[in-house]
């Protein structure tokens, strides 16, 4: 689940979380277990990599800034060459999808929580160890909002008398789902969005056509990552006609709009399949680029995708209709978003928005996809007449 590690110098949007644990390791004051708090892309990974990364060095460098020492990984010596090549044995990441390489996770799917097997085995029985190579070791612990109660106590012990060489970062996007018990012993930094200039002109020098970066950094709300993730997924299948590459999920959100633009109650039933055929179409071009994601997941992420677009869609024509045609996210499409507007019921407009966010938890509550996207449109015809269980 890897590339080539930045340095820390190199993450240039998280300038006040990094700045924070540079102040505190420069005063010899370092907590030994962290929360990187924030939304999902804006860079708590990557953060947690680069910062390992300089933890672990054996030639660390010293730079002085007008805030005082930075210190950075030096990219070179047999501790950084071990960390890009993956391999370092003081650095360990723990995700959900290692449950089949523990001793009796072997075949067992993977699970919606973070469970408690691969904590214990990945954190608690190694942590004791020393580490191999230098002063620290390192653990992060990925989706830590999916840790359940067992495993979130289970942590506990650990993080009330750590090791004193030993560095853990939970990454949480829902803080709310740590027990205060565990959000207590750790010190948490929060990661906030990126701006939409910044990953815009992100997108660009990546290649991104100017419309696609422009909806694409609206549509993300500062989290680069996954507007990174979006607008350079190519989602040609292999054997298409016409398999030249390059059919974007930026082209699936502009046939989307148009259908929106066009779309009338008798269409509810092929619209609803065109919706699922597309979510599954991204999710096989996300499979291509994930390593160690489980197939339900995959499909989650690409329904939740296509569910989001819609969101856009609606809360874009909202504005229309109240005269905000400013920042649109699909300001690319602006006929298309007025031609919807026109068919929403402006009295219902917050109810609707609030039904669409429901079917958002309705995937990950498992519940039949056809199901999920004729309720979707439905809903945007004004009617709510399916409910799930
Ligand atoms: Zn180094």
């Amino acid at each position: 689940m890897t590339a080539k590690t930045l340095s820390l110098q190199q993450i240039f949007c998280q300038d006040k979380a990094v700045g924070s644990l540079q102040r505190a390791f420069g005063a010899g004051k370092m907590a030994h277990a962290y929360i990187f708090a924030g939304p999902d892309g804006v860079g708590r990974a990557m953060t947690a990599r680069a910062w390992g990364k300089m933890l672990l060095c054996q030639s660390r460098v010293e730079k002085k800034t007008p805030e005082g020492v930075f210190f950075d990984s030096c990219g070179k010596c047999p501790s950084c060459l071990l960390f890009d090549g993956d391999g370092h044995p003081d650095f360990v990441s723990i995700y959900k999808e290692l449950l089949s390489y523990t001793k009796e996770g072997k075949d067992r799917k993977p699970p919606r929580d973070l469970p408690i097997d691969v904590v214990r085995e990945f954190l608690i029985e190694k942590i004791g160890n020393r580490p191999r190579m230098g002063e620290f070791s390192v653990y992060v612990i990925h989706e830590a909002e999916k840790l359940n109660a067992a495993g979130q106590n289970a942590l506990l012990k650990t993080l009330e008398e750590p090791p004193s060489y030993c560095v853990i970062i939970l990454l949480c996007s829902k803080t709310e789902s740590l027990l205060p018990t565990i959000y207590s012993r750790c010190q948490s930094i929060p990661f906030g969005p990126i701006d939409r200039e910044h990953i815009l002109t992100v997108l660009k020098r990546q290649g991104v056509a100017e419309s696609a970066a422009a909806y694409w950094s609206g549509f993300c709300e500062g989290s680069l990552g996954q507007a990174l993730v979006w607008a350079t997924l190519d989602c040609n299948e292999k054997g298409d006609k016409d398999d030249k590459g390059g059919k974007s999920v930026y082209d699936i959100k502009k046939e989307l709009l148009e259908k929106l633009g066009h779309f009338q109650l008798a269409d509810t039933i092929e619209l609803a399949e065109w919706l699922g055929q597309s979510a599954k179409q991204i999710s096989a071009a996300l499979g291509k680029v994930s390593v160690d994601v489980s197939t339900t997941d995959l499909n989650r992420r690409g329904q939740k995708l296509m569910i989001q677009m819609i969101l856009w869609a609606v809360s874009d024509a909202m504005r229309i209709s109240l005269g905000l045609e400013k920042d649109l996210v699909n300001s690319d499409q602006i006929t298309a978003v007025k031609k919807l507007a026109e068919k929403l019921d402006s009295d219902r407009a917050g109810e609707l928005v609030s039904q669409i966010y429901r079917k958002i938890e309705w995937v990950d509550g498992s519940i039949n996809e056809k199901l999920i996207f004729e309720g979707l449109l439905l809903n945007t015809a004004g009617l709510d007449i399916i409910t799930a269980a």
